[in-house]
């Protein structure tokens, strides 16, 4: 049975923008105690806020303690949860709060005598004041500090003074995330930190769209980083229990201009498909970066995705060859724009001259073709899909090289196209006409046209 507050001598006041655990530890160590066990249980319970009915009964022991001198408030202890794995970050609540292990701001402590509700925020690890890190293990006995082991006034169980402790200055990510954090509308500051707004970012977000932004973040990571075939093999598996990931690449990003967006995302895209020497990349419906895509096109948006959701829109009209297909067809960002450019205006000129000589689809069978194969045949089928983009790949390949047209001898003398493909004058389009034709052909026909380009372009030693 805890004892309510009233009972007790020395009745300290919470003060703003107080942590609640650090209160009670203040009020009992003001009346010689330390926190119990099972105080420090039900504190947990709240603060984590995982299973359903334990917050919520954890609030009313916490109230009737506390009694009338200290109203919490109930929407903002009950709304949070720890986030789920795969929420893609549309889950509009935010994580619970880190109970263990308990952090201060050494200098905020010794100047203010009181502990920050701040510092319980999940992956918060700097004072955006001092700009030092937050000190969560002893110097002394290297335990990591929890509230029913420290002593009175501040002291580990060890008898290392708090307020004494050596600082350590906080790196610059570790910083941009605490102004992040601090700068949320929902956070109870202290009284300290009002005259410090300027260093915090733009306003106008909660804590968990801060949250939210993270692990939609890190998901875009993923999706950036790896590729269909070991899409179940996390990257860091020290991290794989984690809903999000709190790395500074990921705070960076959500921090960032939408030109450093850019470029960050386009950089480890890059990455990617180093290697590739096709113009063409095809991903799958598998693929995470195919359901990065998938963000971008559907789902409201929170504060920080927004932004980053307009960067990954604007890449994407940049970068994928759009045809009606279920894999997503993609410029192969390892080549340079201006170079590819350059290769779709060969394959132009290249194209030209070579649909000069190829024959005219009969009227008859175009018709015969537009009047079947609608909707389009090869949604769905990857093998047709990767086929497709094999021709385009071979075609812009033979177009670079400048290869001669006699190589294209059976191709000639055996496809047919429709009038519209001769007449294709902007570089950008060659690749996305040709496309467009090969998703209406039929199957056989596409397979056909496949081994008449193998013929004329075949594979190149490695
Ligand atoms: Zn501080
Ligand atoms: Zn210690």
């Amino acid at each position: 049975m805890l004892i309510p507050h009233s009972q007790y001598p020395v009745r300290q006041t919470m003060k703003k923008g107080e942590s609640l655990a650090g209160y009670l530890y203040r009020f009992q160590g003001g009346n010689g105690h330390r926190i119990a066990r099972r105080l420090e249980h039900t504190l947990g319970a709240l603060y984590r806020g995982t299973a359903t009915d334990a917050p919520p009964a954890a609030f009313d022991t916490l109230q009737m303690l506390l009694g009338t001198s200290t109203e919490l408030d109930r929407t903002w202890w009950l709304r949070k949860r720890r986030l789920p794995k795969c929420s893609n970050g549309h889950e509009n609540s935010r994580p619970g709060l880190d109970v263990v292990p308990v952090r201060f701001c050494v200098l905020c402590l010794s100047e203010c005598g009181f502990d920050f509700a701040l510092w319980e925020l999940p992956q918060i690890a700097a004072c955006p004041v001092h700009q030092i890190r937050l000190y969560e293990r002893c110097v002394l006995c290297g335990k990591t500090f929890s509230w029913s082991d420290l002593m009175p006034d501040w002291f580990c169980a060890c008898g290392q003074s708090i307020t004494n402790a050596p600082i350590t200055l906080a790196s610059r990510n570790q910083l941009l995330f605490a102004q992040l954090l601090a700068g949320s509308e929902d956070v109870d500051l202290p009284s300290r930190f009002n005259n410090c707004d300027e260093s915090s970012i733009s306003k106008g977000y909660t804590l968990s769209e801060v949250y939210a932004g993270l692990e939609w973040g890190s998901r875009l990571r993923k999706a950036l980083c790896r590729d269909g075939h070991r899409s179940h093999k996390p990257i860091q598996s020290k991290w794989s229990h984690r809903p999000y990931w709190s790395d500074d690449w990921i705070v960076v990003l959500i921090m960032a201009s939408p030109d450093e967006l850019r470029h960050r995302i386009l950089r480890i895209l890059a990455r990617r498909f180093r290697g590739h020497k096709d113009l063409l990349c095809s991903v799958s419906k598998l693929d995470w970066l195919y359901r990065m895509m998938q963000f971008v096109d559907t789902g409201s948006y929170g504060y920080f995705q927004m932004k980053i959701q307009v960067v990954v829109a604007q890449m994407l009209a940049d970068y994928q060859l759009k045809l009606p297909i279920s894999s997503a067809v993609f410029y192969n960002p390892w080549i340079s724009p201006t170079r590819r450019y350059e290769n779709q205006t060969r394959l132009m000129h290249w194209w030209a001259n070579l649909s000069k000589r190829i024959g005219d689809l009969d009227p008859e069978m175009l018709r015969y073709q537009q009047t079947t194969v609608i909707p389009p045949i090869k949604y769905g089928k990857r093998e047709y899909e990767l086929e497709l983009v094999d021709i385009l790949n071979r075609l812009s390949s033979v177009a670079f090289e400048q290869a001669d047209l006699t190589d294209c001898r059976a191709l000639i003398y055996w496809w047919r196209i429709p009038k519209e493909l001769r007449e294709l004058r902007s570089p950008s389009d060659v690749l996305q006409q040709l496309g467009l034709h090969l998703t209406v052909i039929p199957d056989y026909e596409l397979y056909f046209v496949g081994s008449l380009v193998r013929l004329a372009c075949p594979e190149k030693p490695a």
